[in-house]
């Protein structure tokens, strides 16, 4: 399965990824922790990536298609993946689309996870992140809505979309991600 997650800043998109690569046995391809890796190992990607990040600004589109795209032609993508925080613009999702109809390996299933403002703002807020401070907060929702958002129509046009309540406790959010792949997987047999 190659599975994309969307959803706006502390929604927990990682976390659900996390136990959905388990569960699967798939990779778990986080653009976020690639890029802070980046910046962990001072390389001239990460330095560059985290004067946006720490501004709650996307990365440009041309960076981060590049550092997808070497990604996805690792042997270990083989076998499937979930892509979580890209894409994030509509530039990256065309680009993506590109990059997989020349592969012949088109996305299986797009899962948007929504919780509302005041709730994703109080998670952000618990968990201390440098780009979790409230002003920066604000630049990455607003981002979220501006750049991300659209995507949802695009991939609901593809009739790739699952759309997932992210409230609740990250199991009950999960057990809803969990009997939406398994219907997935059966259909897909
Ligand atoms: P979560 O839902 O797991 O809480 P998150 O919104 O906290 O996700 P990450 O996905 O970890 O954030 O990304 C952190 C930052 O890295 C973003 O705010 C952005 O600056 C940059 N970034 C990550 N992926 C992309 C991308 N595809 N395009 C542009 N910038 C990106
Ligand atoms: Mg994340």
């Amino acid at each position: 399965m190659r599975i994309v997650f969307i959803g706006p800043p502390g929604v927990g998109k990682g976390t659900q990824s996390e136990r959905l690569s388990e569960y699967l046995r798939i990779l778990h391809l986080s653009t976020g922790e690639m890029l802070r890796q980046a910046y962990h190992e001072q390389s001239d990607l990460g330095l560059l990536a985290q004067e946006h990040i720490a501004q709650g600004r996307l990365v440009p589109d041309a960076v981060m298609t590049d550092l997808v795209a070497q990604r996805l032609e690792l042997g270990d993508c083989r076998r499937g993946y979930i892509l979580d925080g890209f894409p994030r613009t509509l530039g990256q999702a065309e680009t993506l689309d590109n990059l997989l109809r020349l592969r012949d390996t088109p996305l299986t299933a797009v899962l948007a996870l929504d919780a509302n403002t005041d709730e994703l703002v109080r998670r952000l807020a618990g968990r201390g992140r440098a780009d979790d401070k409230p002003e920066i907060v604000r630049n990455r929702l607003e981002e979220y809505s501006r750049q991300t958002a659209p995507l949802v129509d695009y991939y609901r046009g593809q009739g790739l979309l699952q759309m997932i309540v992210g409230t609740g406790t990250p199991e009950e959010v999960f057990a809803r991600i969990k009997d939406i792949v398994d219907q997935i997987a059966h259909t897909d047999a």
